[in-house]
């Protein structure tokens, strides 16, 4: 399977550019944006990303503030945060430099088993494996797996199975290979197992499509909350979320829960648009009315200046739908 996979990769792997570096940093950055985000949206941000922060030391020395207006769009902002901290225990505790070692690096903010294990072995060589979600579907089809993937005895399974294959020559491109076999061709739907390179080792291709098996997710929650647009000829009113919980830190409309405006302590002027929201575990249906006023703990933001902003997905949603100037056209944060 290891030979299988490298000679596939080597051929078939998509040109992407983290791929044509071994520093260590702008490949941990590329990880950390991939978590949860697709290839093509995370290639433009790494690109700034890496212009504006081109060290570990140069993001430990940026405001947060910083750090979240280029992430804005990207979602699961607690990623970007743990980074900014972890890129100062580099400075702090390794003079700046990423440890090539398991157990300093993965002592860092937010580098956890798979990060720490994709990081190693393709910027330094070093046989760790990873399981994300792509290895684990190939695994599990690969073995035949038909249990909860997300047991912890499945999982002890898998780590010990992905790092069977990482054990030996480019562990880094094998690491790789299996992900990008799970992301083109192992795929949840219609997997291509005709074109697949590791097909005669696999047990599971004639009921691929059923694995992994998914544990039952719960359902959202919705939650309705009240917003107020507040504007002026020069620009709008936004307020900070706190710096711990959902979308924190990030910037909104001044906001409050349940469904009535005069929650929002300001003089409603007209009727509410609907901007809907959902995030991992809940829904939000957030009533934006326009007002009138100066919102409690909220500051003055120029239209100008509203790119520059890390405001939240909700907030940016809002913006649009009051069709308000300089309102960013990317994708809005957090999730
Ligand atoms: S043969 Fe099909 S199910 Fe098996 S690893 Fe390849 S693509 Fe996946």
């Amino acid at each position: 399977m290891r030979d299988a996979l490298l000679a596939w990769y080597d051929t078939h792997r998509r040109d992407l550019p983290w791929r044509h570096t071994h520093d260590p940093w702008a490949v941990w950055v590329s990880e950390v944006m991939l978590q949860q985000t697709r290839v093509e949206s995370v290639i433009g941000y790494w690109q700034r990303f890496l212009a504006r922060f081109p060290t570990p030391a140069a993001l430990a020395a940026a405001p947060l503030d910083d750090l979240l207006a280029l992430w804005a769009g990207l979602g699961y902002y607690a990623r970007a945060r743990h980074l900014h901290r972890a890129a100062q225990q580099v400075v702090e505790r390794h003079g700046g430099e990423i440890p090539n070692d398991p157990e300093a690096f993965g002592a860092l903010a937010g580098v956890g088993r798979y990060t720490c294990g994709a990081v190693l072995s393709i910027a330094f060589g070093r046989a760790l494996p990873v399981v994300d979600g792509n290895v684990e579907r190939v695994l599990c089809r690969v073995d035949r797996i038909e249990e909860d993937p997300r047991a912890p005895a499945v999982s002890r399974r898998l780590w010990a199975q992905a790092a069977a294959l990482a054990d030996g020559e480019r562990p880094g491109d094998l690491n790789q290979a299996l992900m990008e076999l799970g992301a083109t061709v192992c795929t949840p739907r219609a997997p291509r197992c005709l074109l697949c390179p590791i097909r005669s080792a696999c047990g599971g291709a004639d009921v691929a499509e059923r694995l992994p098996l998914k544990a039952k997710r719960a359902a959202r929650r919705t939650e309705h909350r009240v917003a107020a647009l507040v504007r002026d000829a020069r620009g709008v009113w936004l307020a900070r979320r706190p710096d711990a919980g959902l979308l924190a830190g990030l910037w909104e409309l001044p906001s409050a829960d349940g469904l009535d405006p005069a929650a929002l302590g300001l003089f409603v002027t007209g009727e509410a648009r609907i901007v809907e929201h959902a995030f991992t575990h809940r829904h939000w249906t957030l009533h934006v009315y326009p007002a009138e006023g100066v919102p409690a703990g909220a500051v003055h933001v120029p239209y100008g200046a509203l790119a520059d902003v890390a405001l939240c997905g909700p907030a940016l949603k809002a913006l649009r739908a009051f069709d308000v100037p300089g309102a960013p056209r990317r994708r809005g944060a957090g999730r």
